[in-house]
């Protein structure tokens, strides 16, 4: 018997916050570091919601609350819930979470068996394929294409499909990509469900990003197609288009009231509420008029960045990059940088555990980071397992305009300095 237990191989992580190690160690070098790598808007949660949460915290709302989130929050959410997918949803379908990670690890504690297959986004949130191999179930990872803007088809779906599928998860708007699913998209992709899967199979909808849509589009869910909000856990929360990540508001929309009792009691035994001073806040995100103008300013001013910082990388040599149509990333392809600067060449010469660990992608980023002061996120860091010889760097564009011209300016001259690379590879001893 060993100390640590065996199910811990399978657990793996989010780069975006173990990066932070590499990032302190170049403040502490005096190194400037614009930070690329973050997933967390760049605003202030706005005042008006700020105030409820202090007036509640100061009255004493303090104490233990409803494990599954207080009433009016949940009311809140169903409400939200049925006027923008416009399906019934009612409270007790609804579970507050500490953000919307949690939904993700209640769905495979819920739903998944070791041996059971998983189909999830690759490009996607790393999380997802972290909770497949810690609960021991197979990977199914459903490959993006670049050249179709990150969206996939209901075809290519239905080819990832078995009669060992349990759970599919999608995530529209998509972190890393920032590809959105058309109407179209969702009901063809409900079609296939429909055709191929039996009742019991799940659907995860990561819609985390649903309030970030550039171009005046509309956010389109899975679970407005027919026959599928019985089947879709609906997962968002405030973080991302409310600019409240370190609130850890995030919330779960069930298929069933019993389904929704074992998420509040996965809350039960694990962090047992939400505080509730905070979820007062939250629902005040929702019924306060004044929040919708603060997020349409949010959203304008990533819509702006996105505009300019898109043609300024397709104009660097060697890159490649798609226009998101939601969230706040950019998700460039470097392939021609990695084989301009060596990379692709000095991965290979890599002894073969260093090389397994490392990707051309990576060692590209910790380039752009340990030398040029810019930190940014690569492709395994969204999906390791068939990502071999897929080289792109995910950027957010959560930093101010400024910012985002300093690093781009910054990337210019990283993209022409081979030796650079080469004196990097030997001093750092990184790989
Ligand atoms: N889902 C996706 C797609 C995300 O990008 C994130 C955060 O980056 C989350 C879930 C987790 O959100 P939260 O910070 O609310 O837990």
């Amino acid at each position: 018997m060993g100390l640590l237990a065996k199910r811990l191989e399978g657990l793996g992580t989010e780069n975006a916050f173990k990066l932070g190690d590499d990032i302190q160690r170049c403040l502490d070098r005096g190194i400037d570091v614009i930070k690329f790598n973050l997933g967390a808007p760049d605003f202030r949660s706005a005042p008006h919601l700020n105030r409820v949460a202090i007036e509640h915290l100061e009255a004493g709302n303090s104490g233990y609350c409803d494990p599954a989130g207080i009433l009016p929050l949940r009311e809140a959410i169903a409400h939200h819930v049925e006027t923008t997918r416009g399906i019934e949803m009612t409270a007790d379908r609804i579970v507050v979470t500490p953000g919307a990670k949690p939904p993700i690890s209640y769905t495979f504690q819920t739903y998944v068996d070791p041996g059971d297959e998983v189909v999830y986004p690759s490009p996607g949130f790393p999380i997802y394929e972290s909770w497949v191999t810690f609960v021991g179930a197979t990977p199914v990872p459903l490959q993006l294409s670049e050249d179709r803007g990150f969206a996939f088809s209901a075809d290519d779906l239905a080819a990832c499909l078995t009669e060992r599928t349990k759970l599919i998860i999608l995530c529209s708007p998509s972190n890393p990509t920032g590809g959105v699913l058309s109407r179209d998209d969702l009901a063809g992709i409900a079609g296939v469900i429909r055709e191929r899967c039996s009742p019991d199979v799940r659907i995860y909808a990561d819609e985390i990003y649903e309030h970030i849509l550039f171009d005046g589009e509309k956010h389109h869910s899975i679970a407005s197609e027919p026959g599928m909000a019985e089947r879709t856990i609906l997962a968002s929360g405030h973080s991302k288009g409310f600019a409240m990540t370190g609130w850890r508001l995030g919330w779960a929309a069930l298929p069933s009231p019993e389904e929704a009792a074992i998420f509040k009691q996965l809350n039960i035994n694990i962090v047992s509420c939400v505080p509730p001073f905070l979820q007062e806040g939250g629902r005040a995100a929702y019924e306060d008029p004044a929040t919708a103008a603060t997020v349409a300013d949010m959203v304008s001013q990533f819509e702006k960045r996105r505009d300019w910082v898109v043609p300024a990388l397709n104009a660097l040599e060697g890159v490649r990059c798609q226009m998101p149509k939601g969230a706040f990333y950019v998700f460039p392809n470097v392939s021609g940088v990695c084989e301009r600067l060596g990379i692709v060449e000095a991965h290979s010469r890599l002894p073969g555990a260093s090389r397994a660990r490392a990707t051309p992608a990576g060692m590209l980023q910790m380039f752009l980071l340990y030398r040029y002061g810019v930190a940014t996120m690569d492709r395994a860091s969204f999906g390791r397992i068939g990502s071999e010889g897929q080289h792109f760097l995910r950027l957010s564009i959560a930093n101010s305009m400024d910012d985002i011209q300093r690093g781009v300016a910054r990337l210019e001259t990283a993209f022409d300095d081979a030796a650079g690379f080469e004196a990097f590879l030997a001093e750092e001893g990184l790989f």
